[in-house]
């Protein structure tokens, strides 16, 4: 009763693999009562889970971090208004909130987190990871980022500065990581590909290039 076809199975795999999970489950339910009830089509709640798993996703965070590093002025821009900024790429901005971007530097690391719930800028980054809506994540980054920090592998040095940034739904973060050593003349496409998803919700950093120390 509760099954309905897909029909992009392949799409879902890995969900496939595991039980659902407490949360999980109650969505499940959810849907499947509004489907029966006719309040909504399986199809389109199927096209925007799609969206947000594989069309926007972080690749969309990465091509605004590789942007701000080539062109100065984008990058200026960036740290004023990101609202404006990311608004400059076009892409869906399911959500009225405001963006800010915050930039990492030698002196100066920048750590994400919703302590209340799990606000994450969607349209750059889009579906937070399990983690980042765990209450360890939520508790523990506020009080303790180095030891977060730590936990992600990332060993931040007593004379640099850790800030926090606790989201809430008016207000999302995107951290603006540094940009790694001998990329001199990468196009942004090649940078965008060396920035990951932790290195803007700030747990990381971009990868180095291929062959780098
Ligand atoms: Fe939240």
């Amino acid at each position: 009763m509760s099954d309905h076809h897909h029909d992009h199975d392949h799409d879902h795999e890995n969900a496939h693999d595991r039980p659902l999970s407490g949360p999980a489950l109650r969505v499940k339910a959810l849907e499947s009562l509004l489907v029966e009830k006719g309040l909504i089509d399986p199809k389109t709640l199927d096209e925007i889970v799609d969206t947000y798993e594989h069309r926007v996703g972080p690749r969309n965070g990465a091509r605004v971090v590789a942007r701000a590093w080539v062109d100065a002025a984008f990058r200026e821009r960036l740290l004023a208004d990101a609202t404006a900024a990311v608004a400059e790429f076009g892409f869906i901005e399911p959500h009225a909130e405001d963006m800010v971007a915050v930039e990492n530097t030698p002196a100066v690391r920048n750590l994400v987190v919703c302590s209340l719930c799990s606000c994450y800028p969607w349209p750059v980054l889009g579906l937070p990871p399990a983690w980042y809506k765990s209450d360890a994540y939520r508790a523990r980054a506020v009080v303790d980022p180095r030891g977060v920090l730590k936990a992600f592998g990332e060993d931040i040095p007593e004379d640099v500065e850790v800030r926090v940034w606790d989201s809430t739904a008016e207000m999302r973060y995107l951290v603006v990581p540094e940009r790694p050593a001998a990329t001199e003349g990468w196009s942004e496409e090649a940078l965008a590909a060396l920035v990951t998803r932790d290195s803007m919700v700030g747990v990381g950093t971009a990868k180095r290039p291929e062959g780098g120390a």
